[in-house]
């Protein structure tokens, strides 16, 4: 940030708005003609660039916000408003208007041709990029409640489908109980064959669900023993926790375990705090999807690179907002986030 660099008239001492690539200007006032030096050239073309920068980066963030005001089935309404700061006149001290489109304009006070100072442009950067953040983040809620619409029932699914199977074992069984107390001494065999068949799927089902929910009470377990280190509460609930979370704590668009796949009860959430800042560690284990995901909110934009090269050397994937990071991995394998491993990660998550 710097600010325009001024020249005063040689005779009137009148503000002079000068260009960089003039070499003399003349007086509007008194139409006498000042030289300009190389230095005042340099500086001029520097500002100029800075001012340029700026303005990009506004500019960028506006559009921004207009894509997400326009995205699709996102139900925004409000309109995108262009930011506008003010700053006293130079030569008057009158308060003078800026926006987007003219950082340096005459003051409606004196005439004097104002350049927007080095703050008032901060701010209206600043603005910019808040504005987008805004919409972005009323985009990202809008996503989160197509999903929570979309699975208005998930997670119960799997518990369903295991109570529909016992159930029919358990309803064939009491068939064939039925049909041997009640049929003639010499007719046993299809009471038998349906207690038969009953019991073997009640069998079979208890058997099929005692392997396959090993490596779910393995991945409890194991975030169970993390849960003291962040303080957090273990849910098993599909993406509904994921959703809960990121409405409480974060801002702009959805990171990346916020999709139309549902992972059911494949999904473990552990939310709770880390120095101080809201986190959460979730488990994706399906079939067709293994995943570990780590979210932390933050005050503050900080870019560690260090930190981060920890993350990426573990295998994470990491997309770091204004406010928040985000990392995960394409593995369910908690092994990484035993002994000091969690407590490493997010420490690096929360510095990247
Ligand atoms: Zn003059
Ligand atoms: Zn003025």
């Amino acid at each position: 940030m710097n600010e325009a660099p001024t020249m005063r008239c040689e005779r009137c001492g009148a503000y002079l708005p000068f260009d960089p690539r003039d070499f003399s200007v003349n007086c509007p006032a008194c139409h006498a003609e000042t030289k300009v030096g190389a230095e005042a050239r340099r500086n001029a073309e520097q500002y100029r660039s800075t001012v340029q920068d700026e303005k990009r980066r506004a500019d960028l963030a506006l559009s921004l916000a207009r894509s997400y005001q326009q995205g699709p089935g996102v139900g925004l309404h409000a309109g995108v408003v262009e930011p506008r700061v003010s700053a006293p006149c130079s030569s008057c001290g009158g308060q003078v208007s800026f926006g987007q489109d003219d950082l340096s304009t005459r003051c409606p006070f004196c005439g004097a041709t104002v350049s927007a100072p080095a703050r008032a442009r901060a701010a209206l950067v600043e603005s910019a990029e808040a504005t987008a953040l805004q919409a972005e983040s009323k985009s990202a809620r809008a996503q989160r409640d197509l999903v929570r619409k979309s699975f208005p029932h998930e997670g119960r699914t799997n518990t369903l489908l295991w109570a529909a199977m016992i159930g029919a074992g358990a309803v064939i069984a009491v068939l064939g109980a039925v049909d041997l107390a009640t049929s003639d001494a010499g007719d046993v065999a299809t009471g038998a064959t349906l207690i038969g068949i009953g019991g073997a799927a009640l069998l079979g089902t208890l058997v099929t669900w005692s392997i396959v929910s090993a490596p779910r009470r393995a991945i409890e377990r194991g975030l169970g023993a993390l849960s003291p280190i962040v303080r957090g509460r273990l849910s098993n609930r599909g993406l509904a926790p994921v959703l809960d979370w990121l409405d409480a704590n974060w801002v702009g668009d959805n990171p990346g375990i916020v999709g139309f796949s549902n992972p059911g009860r494949g999904c473990w959430v552990l939310s709770g705090s880390w120095r101080d800042a809201p986190v959460l560690i979730a488990i994706t284990d399906t079939w067709f999807e293994k995943r570990l995901d780590l979210l932390v909110t933050r005050r503050r934009a900080s870019a560690d690179e260090r930190a981060r090269s920890v993350l990426a050397g573990s295998g994470f994937t990491v997309t770091a907002g204004a406010l928040g990071v985000h990392a995960w991995r394409k593995s369910s394998d908690l092994a990484i986030l035993g002994g000091d491993g969690a407590r490493v990660l997010l420490d690096a998550l929360i510095a990247s």
